[in-house]
């Protein structure tokens, strides 16, 4: 049976018609499949790989790790050398108040940790996220997730959630002394790249102050430069109370943190102590390939690319004669078509055009474009001319 039918047979589906191209091997901002065609990647594995594939420095600190030790330890008895080593490098470049980060495995576990830390520390019960907020896939974060077709299969989820509506200034008063915790996302993702306004964040966040309520700021697709600042909160003037990271914070390895002060995050330690445990979370590895990535990204201040290279990667793709129109925040974009089943025949016709992209969970009529950071002009001259080659 070829790798093709085995993948069908054996490995557990997420849709019922998935794009099955069998890559081989992955360099840069390309990705080559079996048959050594190359596509060029337009959404760094989903805002993951922000340095690229392949990255040399990245490859050596994974295999130098891999042959001193893996796994040790369940997180958080001993001292690893780069669990501590990428803490502090990530605390050394974000507010003062931020200033202790506790390792998970993925998205959804950062998104976990941050909503139980609200909870412990504020002593309340109530949650309140956005309409079209996508948080994960877990029990607790798919209760934050603002779209009910996606929650209605798996009722009944956590008590106590209400949902507003992104960037409505009036919503606002919902926060109120009950509240323990808002989760956001600055830039929505997965709702199509919906983008609100600094007055609005800093209403948002002076009431969540007023009100002693946390604002849990999720930056699991925002982080790590892409919309051309290190994290989005830096274009607001605002200070998450909690911050959550994963997809680049691991350089492609699997990697996740909530973020808090130091007073908050002592709430964990005691009454249950190890009330938040994990076994895998900061795996040595994924902490090593972390922090080569984060030093990547700080000593090459790839944030100053989307904001040298975001509109021409705009004007690149607004030739295209169907489009609707376009979303972007640094290299973070959504090109709406406003017609979901045009989009599924437009993807396909990418790939073969040997353009990789996707669509977003909650807005199907859009192809997402974020590509990695490490993106230079000949690419977009190259992707411009493969747009040529497909059929609107
Ligand atoms: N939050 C946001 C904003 C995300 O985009 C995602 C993943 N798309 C998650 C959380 C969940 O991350 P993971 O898939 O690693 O669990």
């Amino acid at each position: 049976m070829d790798l093709l039918n085995k993948f069908y047979k054996y490995v557990g589906q997420t849709s019922t018609d998935p794009a099955g191209i069998e890559i081989t091997r992955a360099e840069g901002v390309h990705l080559y499949d079996n048959t050594g065609k190359d596509y060029i990647d337009l959404i760094a594995g989903i805002s993951v790989c922000n340095m690229g594939h392949s990255n040399p420095l990245i490859i050596k600190a994974v295999q130098e790790q891999a042959a001193k030790y893996m796994h040790l330890m369940a997180y958080g008895e001993i001292v690893q050398e780069p669990q501590v080593e990428l803490a502090t490098l990530l605390c050394n470049h974000l507010p003062e108040s931020l200033n202790s980060v506790f390792f998970v495995n993925s998205g959804s576990e950062a998104v976990e940790g941050g909503l139980k830390l609200a909870k412990r520390v504020t002593g309340r019960k109530e949650l309140i996220h956005f309409n079209k907020s996508y948080h994960g896939a877990t029990n607790g974060s798919l209760s934050v997730m603002g779209n009910d077709n996606f929650k209605k299969s798996f009722q009944p989820l956590l008590p106590e959630i209400k949902e507003i509506e992104f960037g409505k200034m009036d919503d606002i008063e919902q926060i109120t002394e009950k509240t323990a915790g808002i989760i956001v996302e600055l830039i929505q993702g997965e709702g199509g790249i919906r983008i609100s306004n600094s007055e609005y964040w800093q209403a948002l966040r002076k009431r969540c102050t007023e009100k002693g309520a946390l604002l849990i700021v999720d930056e699991i697709q925002t982080g790590f430069g892409r919309t051309g600042t290190l994290f989005a909160f830096e274009h607001y003037g605002i200070v998450p109370d909690i911050l959550l990271v994963a997809k680049a914070f691991g350089g492609g390895m699997p990697l996740g943190a909530f973020i808090s002060s130091k007073e908050y995050m002592n709430e964990l330690t005691h009454d249950p102590a190890l009330g938040h445990i994990t076994t895998f979370g900061g795996h040595p590895v994924c902490c090593a390939a972390g922090l080569a990535h984060l030093k990547l990204i700080i000593d090459n201040k790839m944030w100053k690319v989307p904001q040298r290279l975001g509109v021409k990667l705009e004007d690149t793709f607004k030739q295209i004669p169907t489009l609707k129109e376009i979303r972007r925040c640094g290299f973070m974009m959504a090109l709406d078509f406003y017609d979901t089943d045009y989009c599924v025949h437009l993807l396909k016709r990418f790939f073969k055009a040997g353009l990789f992209s996707d669509w977003f969970l909650f807005c199907d009529s859009a192809l997402r474009i974020a590509p990695p950071l490490i993106l230079e002009e000949k690419d977009l001259t190259e992707i411009k001319k493969r747009l040529q080659f497909v059929e609107f």
